[in-house]
């Protein structure tokens, strides 16, 4: 008998849309082409090494301390503003430690001005972009952690460009100091606040850039003044899948979000969705997935952008359901996402009566499914549209 996983979109009448009708495929890269690189910033050093490089231009060891508190307290790498370091060296040692990295070169507003674009310009003029997103009881960034992106999936924006390059940790991380100090002074309506989320989930693979990323987390979850003070689990690390990284990830001890972009509970589709998904199968996925939550006690999430008549079916929602289950209980959830349209892709969002019949299969299963939002749509900020374009109006 034919089980639903045997059977595919044709033989069951649907009409496939394939990727490679439209698209050309472009080639997975995993590695960038080698670029110089950006210059070390404070916020690419250990606490230990802050303490060296102070040391080494002379300063006294507390002096790290000090610059480590402007940095990740105040959001502050301007000179001006350290009024406790001694004025004739504090120009000086600010310049020397924190380098320019990233330049804002347009700035995006949705959502009464609480979603917020920015395009970033780096040292070598890659661009990359970030959004931050502002609700009644949180605030939740998206970084970026590569320009442009290696993983080719015809769906997304970002995966049209290619790769340019990985960021440093001190590039992702200024992202990050830029949206704690405008919602700090109060630049996003409704007050000063605190940033809560981080998702990595803007431009790029973060686990393709494995060691930035993860420092860069480190830094994240740092008690103030070494680092920023957030809680692990409101940090997602959204991977393709990865399998060899996601091990490496689930033994960090950092219990971070891990979100794994399915889109497919079939090797067959998911393989041109996510090309990746020729190195890793499905299953080796989702065990991989499910180890995570062995470890970390994490819930993972399953991300599955639904596109009309290419990965809707109810019969993948069933076979998701079964996959998911047949490794446990209660260690995954699903976030389905109505696409969002891409230039120059004929892909669109599915139906909303089909989604409904998605998420109905699944919470069926007993799999609890949440449809995630498109916030940001409108300024092309929501998942998948970040292609840090500059097309001045
Ligand atoms: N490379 C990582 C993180 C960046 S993408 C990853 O793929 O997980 C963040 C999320 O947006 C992923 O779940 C990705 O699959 C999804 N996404 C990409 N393009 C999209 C689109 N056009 N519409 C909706 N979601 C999309």
């Amino acid at each position: 008998m034919a089980t639903p996983s045997a059977r595919t979109a044709t033989e069951l009448g649907v009409p496939a849309v394939r990727p490679s009708d439209e698209t050309r495929p472009i080639p997975l890269q995993m590695a960038p082409k080698r670029r110089g690189k950006p210059p070390k910033h404070f916020a690419d050093l250990t606490p230990e090494e802050r303490v060296a490089s102070v040391v080494e231009l002379g300063e006294k060891p507390f002096r790290a301390k000090q610059l480590a508190a402007h940095y990740f307290t105040h959001f502050t790498s301007d000179p001006a503003e350290m009024t406790d370091l001694p004025k004739a060296t504090r120009e000086s040692l600010a310049t020397t430690m924190f380098p320019p990295l990233i330049r804002p070169t347009k700035r995006m507003e949705a959502d009464g001005g609480t979603t917020v674009k920015t395009l970033w310009h780096l040292f070598d003029d890659a661009k990359v972009e970030s959004v931050l997103m502002r609700y009644p009881n949180r605030t939740t960034l998206c970084v970026s952690s590569q320009a442009g992106c290696g993983m080719a999936c015809p769906f997304c924006a970002t995966g049209q460009l290619g790769l340019t390059r990985n960021l440093s940790t001190a590039e992702i991380l200024e992202q990050v100091r830029a949206a704690f100090r405008s919602l700090d002074r109060g630049e996003i309506p409704g007050g000063p606040a605190r940033l809560n989320n981080l998702v990595f989930m803007g431009m790029g693979e973060p686990l393709a850039n494995y060691k930035a990323v993860i420092e860069t987390v480190r830094a994240l979850v740092a008690p103030s003044p070494q680092g920023l003070g957030m809680s692990a689990r409101n940090i997602t690390v959204s991977t393709v899948g990865l399998v060899p990284a996601m091990r490496r990830l689930t033994d960090e001890g950092i219990p971070v979000t891990l979100a794994l972009s399915l889109h497919a509970p079939d090797d067959d589709l998911r393989s041109e969705l996510v090309p990746i998904n020729t190195r890793w199968s499905v299953d080796e996925t989702l065990d991989t997935a499910r180890r995570y939550f062995e470890v970390t006690g994490r819930r993972v999430s399953i991300e599955y952008a639904l596109i009309k008549d290419m990965n809707d079916h109810a019969w993948r929602a069933d076979l998701l359901g079964e996959k998911l289950n047949a490794r446990g209980r209660g260690w995954v959830h699903v976030n389905p996402i109505p696409l969002n349209p891409t230039p120059g892709s004929i892909w669109t969002a599915s139906e909303r009566s089909v989604e409904d019949e998605f998420v109905a299969r699944l919470r069926g299963h007993g799999i609890p499914t949440t449809i995630r939002d498109t916030r940001g749509s409108d300024i092309d900020g929501a998942c998948g549209q970040l292609a840090a374009e500059e097309d001045d109006e």
